[in-house]
């Protein structure tokens, strides 16, 4: 729990499903003051409709949420969208939309924030990758290209940012019980059910929102100030 006397203003980009929604919680838990935004927010009162891919959609999002809230000095980018089609089948409009939503949406969005947070002189960026990044994963070239991206934004922003006192890190989950998790695993893309992939997973479970979000709490919180340009994968022990 933070003291009051620093309450600091989060955005949450795909803060209204799965991840980005627990992350929100979590951090509205932890005494920040939370806006998430999504194509389909929340009835939250400070959540906010924007398309991450839409630039100027973002850019009046964050005015608003800075006009009832302060000053942004906390992202967490969570937004995202999956994919699955064999490499020699895939259209390039779906490796572009891909591309648009996991990676440029960060672009714009961290963008958007910087100016609050450099004037600050601290903040906190974590974005959302995936495990698969480290895996590889058939099917999901486009897809894993993007998450890929993402970790290499992450290291090269952090190195960038790090003597402006801004942190960059991402976080790549594997295996989280999400609705995008659940729509793979009923259209058969997910090779078995999620039960079948638990035997497979050294903790034996499947992983929760909730687990990204501490995740999420601690590397924005004062005390991770040391940690950045890291990749730190909550997975169960999927990947090591
Ligand atoms: P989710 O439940 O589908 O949540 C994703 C959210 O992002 C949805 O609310 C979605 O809105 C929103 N979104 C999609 N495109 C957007 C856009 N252009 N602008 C604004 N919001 C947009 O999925 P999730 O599992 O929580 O995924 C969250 C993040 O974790 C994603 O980046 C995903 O790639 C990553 N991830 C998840 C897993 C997993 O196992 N679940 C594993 C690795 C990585 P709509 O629902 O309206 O489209």
């Amino acid at each position: 729990m933070i003291s009051t006397a620093t309450i600091k203003t989060a955005v949450v980009t795909g803060g209204g499903s799965g991840i980005g929604r627990a992350i929100a919680e979590r951090l509205r838990a932890d005494g920040y003051q939370v806006a998430a935004l999504d194509l389909n927010p929340l009835d939250g009162s400070d959540d906010l409709a924007a398309d991450v891919t839409d630039r100027a959609q973002v850019d009046a999002a964050l005015d608003d949420v800075r006009k009832r809230l302060g000053p942004v000095t906390i992202l967490v980018n969570a937004a995202g969208m999956d994919g699955f089609k064999r490499f020699a089948d895939l259209s390039f409009a779906s490796w572009q939309r891909l591309i648009d939503v996991n990676l440029n949406g960060v672009f714009h969005c961290v963008q958007a924030v910087l100016p609050d947070m450099v004037e600050a002189g601290w903040g906190r960026i974590v974005n959302i990758s995936s495990s698969s990044a480290q895996s590889g994963q058939p099917f999901m070239t486009h897809y894993v290209a993007s998450k890929s991206a993402v970790n290499g934004l992450t290291k090269a922003l952090a190195l960038e940012l790090g003597p402006a006192g801004i942190t960059v890190n991402a976080v790549p989950p594997g295996f989280i019980d999400t609705p995008m998790l659940r729509r793979a695993e009923a259209r058969e893309l997910i090779g078995g059910t999620v039960e079948d992939h638990i035997q497979r997973t050294p903790v034996r479970r499947v992983g929760r929102p909730e687990d990204i979000a501490a995740a999420c709490s601690f590397l924005v919180s004062e005390e991770a100030g040391y940690i950045t340009g890291q990749i730190l994968g909550v997975n169960g022990g999927r990947n090591t």
